[in-house]
């Protein structure tokens, strides 16, 4: 059986807030295949953008490992890991993170920079996203769902192996989330991706292959997805 893409094994997330330690994730198990699309699901403050970001590399985990392609890389020095997780991995996080003093189309190119490689055209993936017109503005001058679309643009620039969105749709509206879904479908389909989104909308969900519910920091169920052959 081939390996899996993500190999996450008992992560365990805790804060300190003074000298008290506030579990966060209490021992998540997951394993990702590669071109599986995974929607994680859960209530607000079970833990789903701190895992997203432990998964990606983003954040350690307290205990706990995570093999990436079969790379442990919660046991990497800090630019082993840059390099890992700009090789490999596009993030689309909840508050766009994009640069303030960068246009749209700045935004999308600062990624390939840094990483050697097949990239994909920033022009072209404005246009996917259906921002041509915006290529020159900054973020400011740009509305939620605009920065939104900039940031899944950016994230898609080095064709990633994983992508990790944190709500990516979640400020479109629902003919712009199509458009974006299956520009991520046409990613898996045409790259091998894997993509790992964060979710509380059914459209989103309907593209995956499995749903993985968390609720205080545990996986509470999974569910495969059924999907209609034609
Ligand atoms: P979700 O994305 O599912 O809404 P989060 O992963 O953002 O949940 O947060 C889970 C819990 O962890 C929340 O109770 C949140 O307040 C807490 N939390 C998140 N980040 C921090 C942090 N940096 N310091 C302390 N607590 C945090
Ligand atoms: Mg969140």
């Amino acid at each position: 059986m081939e390996s899996p893409v993500i190999d996450a094994r008992a992560l365990y997330k805790c804060y300190t807030l003074g000298n008290v330690q506030i579990p966060i994730l209490r021992g998540i198990d997951l394993t990702v295949k590669k071109r599986e699309i995974v929607a994680l699901m859960g209530p607000s403050g079970s833990g789903k953008s701190t895992l997203l970001g432990i998964l990606g590399g983003l954040d350690l985990p307290t205990s706990g490992r995570i093999l990436i392609d079969g790379i442990d890389i919660t046991r990497l020095p800090e630019s082993k890991l840059a390099e890992i997780r700009g090789k490999k991995i596009g993030f689309v996080f909840q508050a766009y993170n994009l640069v303030p003093t960068l246009t749209a189309i700045e935004n999308v190119m600062l990624p390939a920079y840094f990483v050697k490689g097949q990239k994909k055209n920033p022009e072209e993936l404005l246009e996917i996203v259906g921002l041509s017109h915006r290529k020159n503005n900054k973020p400011t001058e740009m509305s939620g769902g605009e920065q939104q679309r900039v940031a899944i643009a950016r994230a898609l620039i080095n064709n990633p192996k994983i992508l990790f969105g944190d709500e990516p749709t979640g400020n479109l509206d629902s003919k712009t989330e199509l458009k974006i879904l299956n520009l991520f479908l046409k990613l898996r389909d045409d790259y091998g991706s894997t993509i790992f989104l964060v979710t509380h909308s059914d459209e989103v969900a309907k593209i995956a292959d499995r749903i993985i519910y968390i609720r205080d920091g545990r996986v509470e169920r999974e569910k495969n997805v059924e999907k209609l052959k034609n």
